[in-house]
């Protein structure tokens, strides 16, 4: 949408208020909002000012006044407010109208211009399958409060989860027994339906939503790939339409990886081609799952840079509850067409030339996705630059059950990190693919790794419930 469709819009709808919105460093959507009256052409030329000092992980006291330059593009009215708001996701620019280089959705712009230089194609497209938990708040409390905490085995987190559901109607769903029941099993169809009502509505081409795998309430909602801030983009407006539908039915949404222990966490599997002028490029009839060599190269990228990109695309300490073995989330830096605990799976059912992908599995919606897809594509476009050959460093294609091969054999399969701390060591070790063509650059990273060491740390010197389990007694 141009900016005087979007001002035609403001007095064809009767909008009453513009909400201009920009995302931190940690990928939460920030906002100030302005009378429509306040709004016109000058305003997407001038911006909007913000206090940047008051944001984490973005400017120093000495210099905190920046600019929202809003992007008419990305215009949609919001579903939730009583009087009538139009969002905009803005840009952020310094007071001198430069871009600010700690700006995710700069990064995200970045790379795509980059991807252009390369010569390997005009589009990279980008799907998330951000998977969530919709919790009552009172079961969330619990959640928090309980003995869940040192319950061991899956049996007990089993007993605990049921105890907690409330009142016995039965069609209680079990530790990992969500996967697709209908009603009353599935107790929250008509939630995650308007979700989707309200994400067409904003925009978005919803392609279908489920109940994942873990106890009652986890939920998928996927929609239609896209360019990489594209996609960004809508994943932001995913999560607030999500978050706030919740809300609405008296439930909390939420994303985290890992909220109960015992059970399936939440990731946010994206799927990742590349095209020229239309054409796919990552198909070629007859190749392993039909991938062509850019596309196994890509992979190759993916999987050998992943210790340093997992510490963007898995930037929380909960990330790492996450990714063990047992609840298919990836734990083996392998590739595969079928295995789920692969890091790189190749759908390959219903699959067409066009529609063939390549699927990360490792990342979760704490990521910032500006930064998240960005980081992924640097990866894949180093991959085909450097021409790596994912077979022959020894990351498969692994299409046994990887838990059924012989000790031997698992000796020669790498892991995901095992924390948030040796991820982040991973990225300052490598991190040049990702500065490549100035992308990312040094200062970026190196204020990334500083304020996510600082989270890793102010989790660690906090007493956890379970050390109660082992050590009160003592
Ligand atoms: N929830 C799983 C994960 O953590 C994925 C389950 C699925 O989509 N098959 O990645
Ligand atoms: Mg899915
Ligand atoms: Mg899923
Ligand atoms: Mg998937």
């Amino acid at each position: 949408m141009s900016v005087q469709k979007v001002l035609e819009l403001i007095k064809e709808k009767n909008i009453e208020f513009v909400d201009f919105r920009f995302v931190d460093l940690a990928g939460r959507a920030h906002h100030i909002t302005l009378p429509a009256s306040e709004v016109d052409a000058e305003t997407f030329v001038n911006g909007v000012a913000f206090d940047g000092s008051s944001i984490a992980g973005f400017r120093g006291i000495e210099e905190s006044d920046m600019v929202m330059m809003p992007d008419a593009e990305t215009a949609y009215v919001d579903p939730f407010t009583a009087h009538s708001t139009l969002i905009v996701m803005s840009n952020i620019h310094t007071p001198d109208g430069v871009r600010y280089e700690r700006d995710p959705r700069s990064i995200a712009h970045k790379a795509e211009e980059y991807l252009q230089t390369t010569g390997v194609g005009t589009a990279a497209f980008f799907a998330p399958e951000s998977e969530f938990f919709i919790f009552d708040d009172v079961r969330y409390e619990s959640t928090m409060n309980s003995s869940s905490f040192f319950v061991d085995s899956e049996e007990a987190a089993w007993n605990t989860n049921r105890k907690e559901e409330g009142g016995n109607l039965a069609f209680k769903v079990g530790v990992k027994g969500g996967y697709v029941p209908v009603a009353p099993v599935d107790s929250q169809q008509d939630i995650r339906s308007e979700m989707v009502r309200l994400l067409q509505e904003s925009g978005l081409r919803v392609e279908r939503h489920h109940h994942e795998v873990a106890t009652a309430g986890q939920a998928e909602i996927n929609f239609r790939f896209d360019t990489l801030t594209k996609t960004a983009d809508n994943l932001m407006k995913y999560k607030y339409i999500v978050h706030n539908v919740a809300r609405q039915y008296g439930k909390v949404a939420t994303f985290m990886p890992k909220p109960l222990f015992g059970d399936n966490g939440s990731g946010m599997h994206v799927h990742q081609s590349i095209f020229n002028e239309g054409e796919p490029l990552f198909y070629e009839k007859g190749g392993y799952a039909n991938l062509s060599q850019m596309a196994l190269n890509y992979i190759g990228g993916i999987l050998y840079h992943a210790p340093a990109l997992i510490a963007i695309t898995n930037p929380s300490t909960n990330s790492f509850k996450r990714l063990v073995p047992g609840y298919e989330a990836p734990v083996n830096l392998v590739f595969s067409k079928g295995n789920r605990s692969a890091a790189v799976r190749i759908p390959v059912a219903a699959v067409t030339p066009k529609g063939c992908r390549i699927e990360f599995r490792t990342p979760d919606s704490t990521a910032n996705p500006y930064l998240a897809f960005a980081a992924m594509l640097m990866a894949g476009l180093d991959g085909i630059k450097r021409k790596i050959d994912p077979t022959a460093l020894g990351y498969g294609p692994y299409d046994k059950n990887i838990y059924e091969l012989s000790d031997e054999e698992k000796k020669e399969i790498r892991s995901v990190p095992g924390t948030l701390d040796e991820a982040l060591d991973a990225l300052e070790a490598d991190y040049e693919f990702l500065t490549e063509g100035g992308v990312f650059t040094k200062e970026f990273i190196d204020n990334y790794v500083a304020f996510k060491r600082a989270e890793a740390k102010a989790v660690s010197i906090r007493v956890h419930p379970y050390e109660y389990g082992l050590y009160f007694d003592c």
